[in-house]
């Protein structure tokens, strides 16, 4: 790793000793220094090994009371009893470890994917390592991997991103980072380019950045000089990696039960055990058979199946653009009542076309969508040369320089023609869209951002803020005077401009011309255009410090130029997703910077602001008080011109209601909106690293439906978990019953099934059955339900009573097809039929759990493969365990006859057939009632998603 004191070195200096250049790394170097000093990581987190997680199976009581068998049955001198427990034994942790294994590392998989990013120029080469263009010096931004990065690479910072490397600062504009994660500090720290004292303390190297800080305001180009664990923070050992094993409210839920079900087993057990020696039964027998029973009623498959259940949810959304960060997040998605969005990028797409300009006080419209820039400049629907319009001219050049967006073009393919047009590429704006709007608008009037940038470099700027909702630059001109450059949003532009820019003369701007100018504003936005004012000033070069002051302050004087109105399209799928969060009992609020009269206008548009909705402002919110905003926020669908602190307070506000928010946000100061809500909703594509860090979820396409989609498969996850819940608890119980029953009221002497039986019929329920249903696909039908309450038990009185009935159909079943049996074979043969009848008694019941009212027959069997295929390897298992010779050995088992294996499916299906009547009558019950209205109550009821 190159060393040396980057801070003493000038900037020039420093990329010397980097051996790098101020444009970056050619990929080529790049990928050879990272073999070079390996990745830009801090030790990673310690990740559990296959082996431990394998050794972890091993270490479950269950397998300690398994063991205690194996060595029970040897002293019986039941060996083959032993070998084929030793086997389960190894099954079961088998089993258990490609559970767990596939949950991590599908967790995992998802991880690596919302890894930090950060931007870097890199040159590019074409396929032949030559640099395209005829300069060699081809710098193109990249964003990569933050891991990627490498000594000497460049990087481009601003606000709201993470440092991801140690770096020496090459241009710095009013750059404020926060160091408090290595200093301590909680002091904002402005940095510049300057060299500092050789003998400097890290603080007071402000020419530095440090992977890990935050810039928290403006942007800067570093050169990086430290990666990995060579940096500071790489240095300090205190750091903790982000590890979240946060459990989530499903987990501990589960974990409660499974100490309940845990008593209830061992005290079934201990009854087994009694009434066994009462019976007289040889004490080693009924004492296997006693722990086989206890072993099969611990759902020991319960969290491992919720980790799957969980990890299946994750991936489902993934697969949806919503990449999950903290698991909690998976189930609370399921019981959220309220999103509150933003409007720009996620209810609309962040396509900006300038459309309406007002320049000079006339009208223009401009032709052309998206980001391509061709167009035509209309007044009065006459075309207009944008050139010979002063005003015109000027407003599009404020809004090219006074940006930090750019345009690029990608050539389309079988485009190769030597005349290719603007419709041939395919063009992409870096940066805001906002920004970039404004410079495609300019460049249909030819006025390039790049060639205007050589002629008024920038010199200075204040960067846009949502607090500030202004941007400023500062140019140089070739005749000598400061332009100063200003766009933001036109109530706060106006409170700057003093005077008007109409054709070449400025005239001041009274009462009655600020009226006209925000009527005319009310009239863009009311189209639902986001609207922009431009503004200016000439001023000498030594009074740019004291001018930026006054900008700062709200005192600077300038020339209103014009305003901007861009056209942000609602998505189409939005107003479909804001349907179904209505029908699903979700309320869902739009908190935007934007004019009021926009957010209106897309609110309508897109469904959210209905007849009868509020629709308050940030200004409205700051005479509130919190008791008068409780009051009213119920009725509120829109909150217009809101700035990240409003946000924080809708949030607290609307969970004082009892709600259970998802908050999106995309800039730095969101992040307290997004710590505060339930769940943290970041943007994927737009938002910084600090947003993305504190949320819960991230949508890699920023778009609102996305939001609604995880929440829809929040609910499938809650009501899968129920499902599996459902199914292990009435298989375990409905076995004790039997075995416990067989015990009292089965006259024959002997058991009616072997402990090595038993643990064979749990090792197909708990190890394979449990985990295809979940997998099971959502039922249509989840989001027509209101939302769960967070609070909701898994348990509930349906699983309860479905556990009673089932139970009862398998002790019935099994004692009586057990005793029927006896009447005409041997014992064995009896036992055989017994166990049989009890596993397939499991298949059947599984298959009632997929839903609590649709019928098998609709739902059918090929919706869920997982499910079909874990059924056909039961009843092949069941076969061969009664077919093989060394298999009836080890499970004494017999070889059944057709009949018998008819009467055993007849029976084992009347459990299924059971529950398909009760869907029936359950159904059209439904139908019925649904004729009639429904009573309020039942809409203002907690959702329970089947099970
Ligand atoms: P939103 O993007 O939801 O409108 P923001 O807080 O980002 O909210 O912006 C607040 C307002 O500031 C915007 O409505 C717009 O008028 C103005 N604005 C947004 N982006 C910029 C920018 N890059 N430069 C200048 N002004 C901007
Ligand atoms: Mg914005």
């Amino acid at each position: 790793m190159p060393n040396g004191s980057f801070h003493a070195l000038t900037s020039k200096a420093a990329l010397e000793q980097l051996d790098t250049t101020a444009e970056g790394l050619s990929q080529f170097e790049a990928t050879r220094r990272l073999a070079e000093y390996g990745p830009n990581e801090i030790e990673s987190q310690k990740k559990v090994s296959k082996v431990e997680l394998l050794l972890q199976q091993v270490k479950n009581p269950l397998v300690a009371v398994l063991i205690l068998a194996a060595i029970i049955s040897l002293i019986a001198g039941k060996n083959v009893d032993a070998v084929v427990i030793l086997g389960v034994i190894i099954v079961n942790s088998l089993i258990g470890f490609s559970q767990e294994y596939k949950a991590d590392t599908a967790i995992e998989a998802l991880r690596s994917q919302a890894a930090p990013e950060a931007e870097v120029l890199r040159q590019m080469a074409d396929e032949r390592g030559s640099p395209k263009s005829e300069t060699g010096r081809d710098a193109v931004e990249a964003r990569i991997k933050a891991s990627e990065i490498v000594p000497g690479d460049i990087i481009l910072l601003s606000a709201g991103d993470r440092v991801p490397a140690d770096a020496r600062l090459l241009t710095a504009a009013n750059l404020q980072v926060d160091e408090s994660m290595l200093t301590g500090e909680s002091l904002v720290v402005t940095k510049h380019t300057d060299p500092v004292h050789e003998h400097a303390p890290t603080a007071e190297r402000t020419n530095l950045l440090f992977g890990g800080t935050i810039v928290i305001e403006g942007r800067g180009k570093a050169v990086v000089f430290a990666t990995g664990k060579s940096a500071e923070m790489g240095k300090i050992a205190t750091l903790i990696q982000e590890t979240e094993k946060a459990v989530s409210p499903l987990q501990l839920q589960m974990q409660d039960l499974g100490k309940k079900l845990g008593l209830l087993a061992l005290f079934s057990a201990s009854l087994i055990f009694g009434l066994g020696l009462i019976r007289g039964l040889a004490i080693q027998e009924i004492f296997l058979f006693a722990l086989a029973m206890a072993v099969s009623s611990i759902p020991a498959g319960l969290p491992a199946v919720l980790s799957i259940t969980l990890a299946v949810g994750v991936t489902r959304m993934a697969r949806r653009n919503a990449i999950i960060r903290r698991l909690h997040a998976v189930d609370t998605l399921g019981a959220a009542t309220t999103i509150c969005t933003d409007k720009t990028g996620t209810l609309t797409t962040n396509q900006m076309t300038v459309q309406q300009i007002l320049a000079g006080g006339q009208r223009v419209t401009v032709t052309g969508t998206g980001f391509v820039p061709a167009g035509e400049f209309k007044r009065d629907g006459n075309t207009i040369d944008p050139d010979g319009d002063e005003s015109l001219r000027l407003a599009l050049e404020i809004g090219a320089l006074c940006t930090d967006a750019h345009l690029t073009r990608h050539k389309l393919d079988g485009n190769d023609g030597a005349e290719s047009s603007a419709e041939d590429h395919r063009w992409e704006i870096r940066g805001d869209p906002t920004e970039g709007a404004l410079v495609v608008a300019a460049a249909k009037a030819e006025l390039h951002k790049g060639h205007l940038e050589e002629v008024y470099p920038r010199i200075d700027e204040i960067p846009f803020s949502s607090m500030r909702r202004f941007m400023a630059t500062f140019h140089r001109t070739p005749e000598g005077p400061v332009r100063v450059y200003v766009k933001g949003a036109p109530d706060t532009i106006l409170e700057f401009c003093h005077q008007s820019l109409t054709g070449i003369d400025a005239t001041a701007i009274d009462d009655a011309a600020r009226q006209t100018i925000l009527d005319e504003n009310s009239r863009l936005a009311s189209e639902a255009l986001r609207v922009l004012a431009v503004a200016y000033e000439t001023i000498a070069p030594e009074d740019v410090e004291t001018f930026k002051e006054e900008l700062e302050f709200g005192r600077a004087a300038l020339t209103f130029v014009g305003l901007m109105g861009m056209m942000d399209p609602a998505r189409p799928e939005v107003p479909e997703a804001v349907r179904l969060c209505k029908r699903a009992g979700i309320r869902v609020i739009m908190a935007t910077g934007d004019h009021q009269l926009t957010g209106e206008a897309i609110g309508r548009e897109v469904g959210i602001l209905e007849e009868g909705d509020r629709v308050l402002t940030g200004n409205d919110l700051n005479s509130m008080s919190d008791e008068e905003l409780d009051a009213i926020i119920g009725e509120t669908a829109v909150f217009a011109r809101v700035s990240p602190e409003h946000k924080h307070r809708l949030v607290q506000s609307l969970q004082r209601q009892g709600e259970v928010v998802a908050m999106t946000g995309d800039g730095v100061n969101d992040a307290p909106a997004l710590q505060a809500s339930e769940i943290g909703v970041a943007m994927g594509i737009t938002g910084t690293d600090v947003t993305k860090e504190t949320a819960d979820m991230v949508l890699t396409d920023d778009n609102f439906a996305s939001i609604v989609n995880a929440v829809e498969e929040g609910r499938v996850v809650f009501m899968n978990v129920r499902k599996v819940v459902k199914y292990l608890i009435a298989t375990n119980i409905g076995e004790v019953i039997t075995l416990l029953g067989a015990m009292a009221f089965i006259p024959e002497m002997g058991l009616i099934i072997t402990p090595v039986q038993i643990l064979w019929v749990n090792l197909v329920t708990d190890g394979i059955l449990d985990i295809s249903l979940a997998m099971e696909p959502k039922e249509r039908d989840v989001m027509e339900e209101p939302p769960r309450q967070a609070s909701t038990r898994i348990i509930n009185n349906e699983i309860l009573l479905n556990t009673v009935w089932v139970a009862l159909f398998m002790a019935v079943g099994t004692l009586g097809l057990y005793m029927h049996t006896m009447n005409s074979a041997r014992a064995a043969t009896a036992q055989t039929v017994a166990f049989t009848t009890l596993a397939m008694f499991q298949v059947f019941n599984a298959l009632n759990c997929r839903s609590r009212t649709k019928s098998f027959f609709s739902l059918g069997l090929l919706t869920n493969k997982f499910l079909a295929g874990a059924i056909a390897i039961s009843l092949t298992l069941q076969v061969l365990v009664t077919r093989l010779p060394f298999m009836q050995v080890g499970l004494e088992t017999q070889s059944l006859a057709l009949g018998q294996w008819g009467l055993i499916a007849l029976v084992a299906s009347s459990v299924f057939f059971a529950d398909e009547l009760r869907k029936l009558v359950v159904g059209l019950k439904k139908t019925r009632r649904a004729d009639r209205p429904l009573p309020a109550s039942a809409i203002t009821e907690p959702g329970e998603y089947g099970a």
